[in-house]
């Protein structure tokens, strides 16, 4: 039997942008309700690698209304921090949060929008997602990805270079997550790590950390909304935080990549000059789609997988708004500092919406 409920808006998802997005509600006194797929909160921060810290120090990696306090002993709070913030943040704020609910489907219908989870439809008047990208890891198509016999795992399953003692790990990505996993094996000392990259390897300078990414990603939105030419955004200082265990790996020589190989093979990996490497397990640090699969009845995806929007809300469903993904839906909106702009912006929105 299906139970049926009625509410202003249906927040999907419950990490730090659906949190933030509640914040906003409460404040416009809207009816809702946030529906979020884990047992229990902190999003995707609850899945992450043992040694992660965050890039940035507390008091700029906070949610509107509340500063993150410092953690004791760390400039960089750790992701454990995050997730008593985040499970802290919700409570404080009353937030009506309904954890182990996995929506299937956002479709419309009489005039509302249908909220579809497990044995449970509330009819909205209008939805937010911010389902992040966490729950959709990306695989690059290379030769020979099936011939491998070794194991293969992808960021989301990492969590401790314990797990991969006296192995031949071959990491890939030159992204933060790539660095930051190839740094954390090499400096354990127990497993041998080659670390590859689709281009040389590009590191911020030592001084920039997530502060200066946040001013730089709004700075670059500016300038695009005022219609001036395009200042490359973050991109354009390079991939990777030195955060301080890249810095330790880098400067002691462990952190040198290679240029992707050519084809996997069944014990390694074969390069463009026909040597070979062996590997026990390959880590695939090859980065996350938006976790849009809900939204596919209303029929609303454009290029790349996303969905076109104007800010946050949808072009094809006025009533929908995308939170939290990546600068597409707000710059920096995929940062713990970044999503509290883009989410006053489409509550607001959806507070005018409602009463007009
Ligand atoms: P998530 O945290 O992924 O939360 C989404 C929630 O939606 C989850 O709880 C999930 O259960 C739920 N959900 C998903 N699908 C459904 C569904 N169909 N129905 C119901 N619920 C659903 N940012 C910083 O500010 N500082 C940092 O230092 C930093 N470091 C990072 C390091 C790594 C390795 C990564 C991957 C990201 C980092 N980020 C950092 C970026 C960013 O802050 C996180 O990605 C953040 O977790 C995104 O928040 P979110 O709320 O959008 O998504």
């Amino acid at each position: 039997m299906t139970v049926r409920h009625s509410t202003d808006v249906v927040v999907v998802g419950g990490g730090q942008a659906g949190l933030a997005a509640g914040y906003h509600l409460r404040r416009q006194r809207l009816d809702f309700v946030i529906l979020d797929a884990d047992p229990t909160p902190g999003g995707s921060w609850q899945h992450m690698w043992d040694s992660l810290h965050l890039f940035s120090p507390a008091e700029h990696s906070s949610l509107p209304g509340r500063l993150m306090p410092a953690q004791t002993g760390e400039t960089y709070p750790s992701t454990g921090h995050v997730v008593d913030y985040l499970a802290d943040y919700e409570k404080r704020y009353d937030l009506p949060v309904q954890h182990s609910t996995s929506v299937d489907a956002v479709r419309r219908g009489a005039g509302r929008l249908l909220v579809e989870a497990d044995s449970e439809t509330w009819r909205a008047r209008a939805v937010i997602s911010a389902t992040g990208t966490w729950s959709r890891p990306f695989l690059p198509a290379l030769p020979g990805r099936s011939a491998f016999t070794g194991e293969q795992l992808h960021t989301v399953s990492y969590r401790s270079p314990a797990d991969f003692t006296g192995q031949r790990v071959i990491v890939v990505g030159g992204g933060n997550s790539g660095a930051q996993i190839a740094a954390d094996l090499a400096l354990d000392g127990h497993v041998e790590v080659t670390w590859v990259t689709q281009r040389p390897p590009r590191f911020l300078p030592d001084d920039i950390d997530g502060r200066a990414l946040f001013d730089v990603a709004t700075a670059r939105r500016r300038a695009l909304d005022a219609g001036r030419s395009d200042t490359g955004g973050v991109a354009s200082l390079g991939d990777i935080v030195a955060v301080p265990p890249v810095r330790a790996a880098r400067d002691a020589g462990l952190l040198t990549a290679k240029p992707v190989f050519s084809r996997l093979t069944a014990d390694g990996v074969q390069w463009p000059d026909g040597s070979h490497t062996g590997a026990d397990t390959i880590i695939w640090c090859t980065g996350f789609r938006p976790a849009l699969a809900h939204l596919a009845p209303l029929n609303l995806r454009g290029a790349r997988g996303h969905i076109p929007t104007d800010g946050t809300r949808a072009l094809g469903e006025p009533r929908l708004h995308l939170l939290g993904y990546g600068d597409w839906t707000g710059p920096a909106s995929a940062t713990l500092i970044g999503v509290g702009r883009p989410a006053r912006n489409a509550v607001g929105e959806i507070a005018h919406l409602l009463r007009s």
